[in-house]
């Protein structure tokens, strides 16, 4: 794939750029291994206020960085402000909170190990490379790098091949908020280099943001070389509506969930288990909710719904619906590729999925709803359950042992109960099955990449 902007709402290419050759391949790996040992004589207090001054330029750069996005990826606009905002929120949180989550654990009884003291130090690891996807251009990656060089560790960025303004936003940021050169860096590199940097023995570890497919060739690479390995993978999130439910609430968010970033999320709500119920009421509201949605140019203010990112995306998801309707399923609205310039599909509800069509197994990455019909608490749950994903889910009730069963049996990284799935710095992120392995955000998501030195003395 070139590397360049392919502006998904005009279907014109804006600008290409010439991959990184052997050579600045070469010279970005040595001034990041230069990088790693000038963190090694900083300290947490040193690292936050780089952070902090980086959170502070990213904030001044907002509309600049927020168009930028819009422009590469066809997110609307207010929403790539958000996502710029949050960034510079989650540096803030890492700035003030790493040294408490890295700080040395005591172990309270040395004595019993015929020890004097005994503890854990926490200590970065050296270069992390991260492979990034062109969906949350700078969360997916700010995730990362925030609590990476926080803890003293060096970043050296792969991001999608359509996101490169983006990417080359984010090589130069921490350098401006005062980080030493080569802390964080970008390699304007296609995915088949990949692996000779994954290989590279300055490299320590990876982390991959992006479909199943890309992260069992990486994870493969790093097992071979014995380095450790972060997945963020895709994702089949359940929302499941109960008799107890406050309806208009669930059905409000049922369509933010489903069409956030133009339906472009790991963790947008993609399969509706519906109680029967409700489900008629359900499925009226929300197919009337997800048709009114003002679908257009992203960068206009009232678009709710842009284009998908690439031609390939929306020709997949075109697939998989029109699967589903061959095979017998009903588009309630939607389930069409509209006419003219630029790559969008609209708001869609496809009832009458079965087991056998690729829309039941598959993620469907774009604004397409399934609505399924279930009688009770265990068919909710083991349709939740039917998926190779395990990302996350929603459920809405009120009724407390429902909620018990749900949040114990759904097998999911999260349960949010009565509310969308979300990120939040303050809490862990991330899934188990297909999904991926590991944590980010958090108390966890700064440790992946540590060592975790064990100190004995007698
Ligand atoms: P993708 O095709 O896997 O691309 C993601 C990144 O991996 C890109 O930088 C891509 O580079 C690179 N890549 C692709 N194949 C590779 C390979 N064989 N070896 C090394 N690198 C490779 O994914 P996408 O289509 O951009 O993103 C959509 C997927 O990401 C969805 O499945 C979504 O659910 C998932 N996702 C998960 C999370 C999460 O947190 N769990 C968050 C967001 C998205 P090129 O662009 O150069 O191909």
């Amino acid at each position: 794939m070139a590397i360049a902007t392919l502006n998904p709402a005009t279907g014109e290419v804006e600008m290409t750029f010439e991959p990184h050759g052997p050579q600045e391949i070469e010279n970005r790996l040595a001034r990041a291994q230069s990088a790693v040992f000038a963190l090694r004589g900083t300290s947490f207090a040193d690292r936050a206020g780089w952070m902090r001054a980086a959170a502070d330029l990213l904030d001044d750069d907002n509309e600049r960085i927020a168009t930028i996005m819009t422009r590469e990826m066809g997110k609307p606009i207010g929403a790539a402000r958000a996502e710029a905002a949050k960034c510079a929120k989650g540096m803030r949180f890492y700035a003030d909170h790493a040294e408490e989550f890295l700080r040395d654990e005591v172990f309270g009884d040395p004595g019993s190990l015929g020890a004097s003291r005994a503890f854990s130090r926490y200590e970065p690891l050296g270069i992390v490379l991260a492979v990034m996807p062109w969906n949350y251009p700078l969360w997916q990656v700010i995730r990362f790098a925030a609590p990476a060089l926080m803890a003293g560790n060096v970043g050296v960025l792969k991001h999608a091949s359509n996101v490169p303004q983006s990417a080359l936003y984010l090589d130069t940021l921490f350098a401006r908020g005062g980080f030493p050169a080569g802390s964080f860096s970008t390699l304007l590199i296609g995915s088949g280099e990949v692996r000779a940097v994954l290989e590279d023995p300055r490299v320590k570890a990876v982390t991959l943001t992006g479909s199943e497919p890309a992260g069992r060739s990486v994870a493969s690479i790093a097992g071979a070389q014995v380095k450790k390995s972060v997945l963020e993978l895709g994702g089949s999130d359940p929302f499941i509506v109960m008799p107890s439910a406050d309806l208009s609430a669930a059905v409000a968010t049922a369509v933010t969930a489903r069409t956030i970033n133009n339906g472009q999320s790991c963790i947008s709500a993609k399969r509706f288990i519906v109680h029967t119920d409700v489900y008629d009421r359900f499925a009226e509201l929300f197919t009337a909710a997800m048709g009114a949605l003002r679908v257009g140019d992203p960068l206009r203010e009232e678009t709710q719904v842009g284009p998908l990112a690439t031609a390939a995306g929306r020709d997949e998801l075109a697939q998989l619906v029109d699967d589903a309707l061959t095979g017998g399923a009903t588009a309630l609205t939607g389930g069409a590729v509209p006419e003219g310039v630029g790559w969008y599909y609209p708001p869609t509800v496809i009832s009458g999925v079965t087991a056998s069509m690729r829309l039941h197994r598959e993620e469907a990455f774009g604004p397409v709803a399934t609505l399924y019909r279930v009688d009770d608490v265990d068919s909710a749950i083991a349709l939740a359950n039917v998926t190779d994903f395990g990302l996350s889910s929603s459920v809405w009730t009120t009724d407390q042992r429902e909620k018990a069963r749900f949040v114990s049996e759904i097998e999911a990284g999260a349960v949010f109960l009565n509310g969308m799935t979300i990120s939040y710095p303050e809490l862990p992120f991330g899934g188990i099955k297909n999904s991926g392995f590991g944590r980010e955000l958090a108390a966890e998501g700064i440790r992946e990449f540590c060592n975790l030195k064990t100190v004995w003395e007698a």
